[in-house]
């Protein structure tokens, strides 16, 4: 068994309370559940506070340019699909610059466990609104309030087909485990949206607030197999649904592509050419 301390490469340097501390530590704590080892884990990260995650876990590691995790992620399972790949990105991100690869990632279903530190502002640049603030939200960039809509990014992913969706909150570390944990089990794309304060630039969207303003579906009998029902639920709550949204069974992009080359599966162990594999996949993804 890994003992969770060989996932430490360096201490975290957040600001004290940050909603971040509890999401490593959630990590760590799953992968030991998981029984993965450091060597079998790719951290793929891009630009923000949350993606400071490869300096502080150990396992290999990409830390990238804004927006672009997810596309380093996928050529990297897609090159070898043993490993098993985590994204750690943030709101602004995920939904604002890296948004059109979030969408193909997810409708793809490509093997990735995506871990979305959503705090709803841009921490690491000091504070401006994200695409997930509130309207109305006043920030450095919106000191009159945010006048547009934000975007949600569990019902964008459910409506782009994604197989594993679940929102977690920093201030539930058990659940947050659970969620991260069936994420890794999930062969397909997971994502796990997680509300996770930034103490010091996001005064409105609090511990406290989360608690008041959120709903545990685990409480109220969701069924996750229902996508109906995960629509429903996203759309008519009046708190944000927290806990396990959606889950279903679907081939991955990596099966489909081992389908379309005679079911033979990838062989990590040659060049992507004999694996007659890299014009595939640029066949498929127009890349
Ligand atoms: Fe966390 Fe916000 Fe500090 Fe960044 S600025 S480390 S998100 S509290
Ligand atoms: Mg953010």
């Amino acid at each position: 068994m890994v003992d969770e301390k060989e996932f430490i490469l360096k201490n975290p340097v957040w600001c004290p309370g940050c909603g971040h501390y509890a999401v490593l530590t959630a990590l760590r704590r799953a992968v030991v559940k998981n029984n993965l080892k450091p060597e079998e884990i790719v951290l793929v990260t891009g630009i923000g506070c949350s993606s400071r995650f490869t300096d502080f876990f150990r396992s290999y590691g990409f830390h990238g340019i804004h927006g672009r995790a997810l596309p380093a992620a996928v050529g990297i399972k897609l090159a070898n699909p043993k490993l098993k790949v985590i994204v750690a990105s943030g709101d602004g991100d995920t939904y604002a610059i890296g948004m059109s690869h979030f969408i193909h990632t997810a409708r793809r279903n490509i093997g990735i466990t995506h871990i979305v530190m959503n705090n709803q502002i841009y921490g690491l640049t000091k504070g401006q609104y994200s695409p997930t603030s509130a309207r109305g939200f006043i920030s450095s960039t919106s000191p009159k309030g945010k006048i547009e809509k934000p975007i949600d990014g569990v019902l964008l992913a459910l409506s782009a087909g994604a197989t594993y969706i679940a929102r977690g909150f920093s201030g539930n570390l058990d659940q947050l485990i659970r969620l991260i944990e069936g994420g890794l089990r999930h062969k397909g794309y997971a994502l796990i949206d997680v509300l996770s304060p930034c103490v010091t630039f996001n005064k409105l969207n609090t511990y406290e607030w989360f608690r008041k303003n959120t709903l545990d579906v685990e409480q109220i009998n969701h069924s996750p197999s229902n996508r109906l029902e995960a629509f429903k639920i996203i759309l008519t709550s009046s708190k944000i649904p927290i806990g396990l949204i959606y889950q279903s069974t679907e081939d991955t992009f990596e099966e489909l592509i081992a389908n379309s080359i005679g079911g033979a599966p990838i062989d990590a162990n040659i060049s992507l050419e004999e694996n007659n594999y890299e014009s595939l996949i640029r066949e498929i993804t127009n890349i």
